[in-house]
């Protein structure tokens, strides 16, 4: 067996890690993964630590399901890839076809793809291609988007052109393709103005627009930013009045991450295409889909001349091993009733993380069913933050780590995203460590 340390030196000789300063990364030790058991991760020296993120927020029943497990084994003795390109399988068949039975109505075909940001790609360029054969002149003006500040759709290119959040996006801008962005509203008293600026963009510019793309009822990576209440139906049924696609990004708040299949069905949105990913093969394996209605599926069909096929695919497109575990993910969705079984975790954590606010410098709690983001602040009443050099939320997580929770903060906001098979007893062993870790690096030396 490999040491520890030999593997972590080659970590830092061979590794370049995503959405990584690799400077700060060299000046610390890496944590090194080995195992993983039901919401727990387990390092190399055989330290447990309770996955507080859920592997960057796409574990749903938690590690090492047997279900799971032996779903994507059979299909291994089976078929480990062949391609949808031409041919078929079972497995991507019967994964399409349970997909369009959980989704919001309306959906009723499955283009699959690998991870979020090219299911959220394949969204843009239906959508764009939709109108180009809608047979009429004047929708093929329809080539640019509407997104809101704060999104995030994923680090391809098209999904970046989407993106609304500066600090990963605003460098590329030179590559990327034109769209309009929509101020977002975080509070009750932004709502109005908000939706009179979606409306009054829609109004004058929907003869451009091909569709409107947004994360429904919570934006996550933008530091989970709940929308008020409505405001995405409202969205959604502006879209369709004005002849704008509605595009739901639900690739983080798919599969009951929002307490709901889809964040979509709390408000009754059926929207046109809906991307899904990390939640998806509950956490196993790379697998995304894209999911249409049979409006637009139908723009895209007649004889081969006329060009209108959807040029688009990747090799390992529906890979089979992904939908295997896709099918077992849905499979226990049904047989445990996790969604019911969910309602009163997610109350549990809601009380918990009342005890939160007594802590000094935290600000706002945010909370959508498992999706929770905790802000600190160097002065709350003001909202300053703390100065960004001290790292206070990449400080609380490592906090964390030393007591036995893995977290991942998005700047000072700590987020907390527990699988959804976690347990009430770990939703407070959770919560204390969270509030245990915040407490020590606000109140006390940060520059530790
Ligand atoms: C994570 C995420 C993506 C990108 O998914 P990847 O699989 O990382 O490419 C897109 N949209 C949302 C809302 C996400 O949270």
């Amino acid at each position: 067996m490999i040491s520890k340390k030999a593997l972590q030196e080659k970590d830092h000789r061979y590794l370049w890690h995503p959405f990584t300063q690799m400077q700060e990364w060299f000046a610390e030790e890496p944590l090194i993964i080995e195992r993983g058991e039901g919401n727990y991760l387990i390092d190399i020296d055989g330290n447990r630590y309770l996955d507080g993120v859920s592997s960057l927020w796409c574990n749903v029943h938690g590690h090492g399901r047997r279900e799971i497990d032996e779903a994507i084994i059979a299909q291994l003795h089976r078929l480990a890839h062949s391609t949808l390109l031409g041919l078929s399988h079972p497995a991507a068949i019967l994964l399409a076809e349970r997909l369009v039975k959980v989704a919001p109505s309306g959906l009723t075909k499955v283009f699959y793809s690998d991870n979020g940001a090219t299911a959220v790609e394949i969204a843009l360029k239906m959508a764009y291609q939709y109108w180009q054969q809608k047979g009429s002149e004047r929708f093929r003006e329809k080539t640019t988007f509407l997104y809101f500040t704060g999104a995030y759709h994923g680090d391809t290119l098209g999904a970046v052109s989407v993106g609304g959040i500066d600090l990963f996006h605003s460098l590329y801008k030179p590559l990327l393709f034109e769209a309009i962005p929509l101020p977002a509203p975080y509070s009750v008293v932004e709502k109005e103005a908000a939706l009179k600026e979606v409306q009054r963009t829609l109004e004058t510019r929907h003869r451009e627009v091909a569709a409107l793309i947004m994360e429904p009822l919570i934006q996550g990576a933008g530091g989970m930013l709940p929308y008020p209440s409505g405001f995405t139906r409202e969205v959604w049924e502006l879209c369709r009045a004005n002849g704008v696609l509605f595009i739901a990004d639900e690739v983080a708040a798919g599969f009951g991450r929002t307490g709901r299949m889809f964040a979509c069905d709390y408000e009754g949105v059926s929207p046109d295409l809906l991307a899904v990913a990390k939640g998806l093969t509950a956490g196993y394996l790379p697998l995304a889909a894209t999911l249409a209605t049979p409006e637009i599926f139908d723009a895209f069909l007649g004889p081969v001349e006329q060009k209108k096929t959807f040029f688009h695919g990747h090799t390992y497109t529906g890979n089979p091993l992904g939908c295997a575990a896709a099918l077992a993910n849905l499979e226990i969705f049904e047989k445990d009733r996790v969604l019911e079984r969910l309602q009163p975790k997610i109350r549990f954590l809601k009380a918990g993380l009342e005890q939160l606010r007594s802590l000094r410098h935290v600000g706002e709690i945010r909370q959508v069913g498992l999706m929770v983001g905790i802000e600190v602040f160097e002065e709350v009443a003001a909202r300053r933050p703390f100065a960004a050099a001290k790292r206070v939320g990449h400080q609380v997580t490592k906090e964390a780590r030393r007591h036995g929770v893995i977290i991942r903060p998005l700047g000072d906001v700590i987020v907390v995203m527990p699988p959804l098979s976690v347990t009430e007893e770990e939703i407070d062993a959770l919560l204390r460590v969270v509030h245990l870790a915040i407490k020590k690096v606000t109140e006390g030396d940060v520059a530790a």
